[in-house]
């Protein structure tokens, strides 16, 4: 009977359930959705800028940028973690339809989370993209970046010059001992704290500091370290290339609204858009044929 039933539904509602255990669509997150839409299901209700909110489809592009040409093209919820997670699937298929494998990857601050980061250094690429960083303070006391990691000894050194050392006690709440979340937690000595003149500078609320060291910390370091170089600040303005593709798209070629429903629908329309953008691109770089004189 439900098997039925299903047969009878609209094909965005048979596609959204095919798609429930894809990482573009439904298994991009855990949360519920706070609206569905019965048309269109796998559709994400979204706002972008604190604009009215509707139902949506995030169109994803990887671009070369020496020429403008769009490489791939990948359909996805509009949630940060389908659109980023679309990256790896367009890299992945580039490497394996095209052997392309490319030096470095210019993206936003969204494609800067630590496992994003990992995933870039892991595969000798270099992540050209702000990191995703939340450990700023606004109270004017030193953040994690005022602390020098100590690889070789496994500790954090304070700009006093104190060492924090892994913090190795255990509780029952997993959350307050030594990692959480891929997170390493260090901490100073009490006693040095307590003692210390800049301790107002450093954590005037706490007897001792504390900070955490990330999962993929490394590969965060390597994209702080490009952000200081000449090359990315070229590969920021080279993102500008992008920027005007996604322009062009909606103001010239109209796809703020899509004709189809359902993530085969959306990727189709994608997928031929960006094929009118490319040709368009080709059209320009590639020499006009020379006419026969006597034609
Ligand atoms: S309060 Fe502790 S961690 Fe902070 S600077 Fe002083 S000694 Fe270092």
């Amino acid at each position: 009977m439900i098997a039925r039933r299903l047969a009878d539904a609209p094909r965005a509602v048979r596609e959204c359930l095919d798609t429930l255990d894809e990482a573009a669509f439904g298994a991009a997150s855990e949360v519920t959705p706070k609206f569905t839409s019965h048309s269109d299901p796998a559709s994400q209700w979204t706002a972008a800028r604190k604009g009215p909110a509707f139902f949506s489809y995030s169109d994803n592009y990887l671009i070369d940028t020496d020429s403008g040409v769009i490489i791939d093209v990948e359909a996805t919820r509009s949630i940060r973690q389908a659109e980023v997670g679309s990256t790896k699937t367009m890299l992945d298929r580039a490497k394996t339809r095209f052997d392309l494998h490319p030096e470095r990857l210019i993206a936003d601050t969204a494609y800067g989370t630590g496992p994003m980061l990992g995933w870039l250094v892991e595969r000798k690429i270099a992540p050209h993209t702000p990191v995703f960083d939340k450990s700023g303070r606004s109270d004017g006391t030193w953040s994690r970046a005022d602390f020098e990691w100590d690889a070789e000894h496994d500790q954090n050194v304070c700009p006093e010059g104190q060492t924090l050392k892994p913090f190795r006690r255990n509780y029952s709440d997993p959350n307050r001992g030594p990692t959480s979340g891929g997170r390493a937690k260090y901490r100073a000595l009490k006693l040095t704290c307590q003692a210390c003149p800049s301790k107002q500078k450093c954590c005037p609320n706490a007897d001792a500091r504390t900070i955490t060291r990330e999962e993929h910390e490394d590969a965060r370091q390597v994209a702080r370290d490009i952000a200081k170089t000449k090359q990315y600040d070229i590969s920021m303005k080279l993102r500008k290339k992008v920027e005007m593709l996604f322009a062009h798209l909606k103001r010239i070629l109209g796809l703020g609204r899509l004709r189809l429903r359902g993530p085969c629908g959306a990727n189709d329309e994608f997928l031929l858009a960006a094929t009118a953008q490319n040709l368009r691109k080709l059209a320009k770089i590639l020499p006009a044929p020379q006419r026969p004189r006597n034609a």
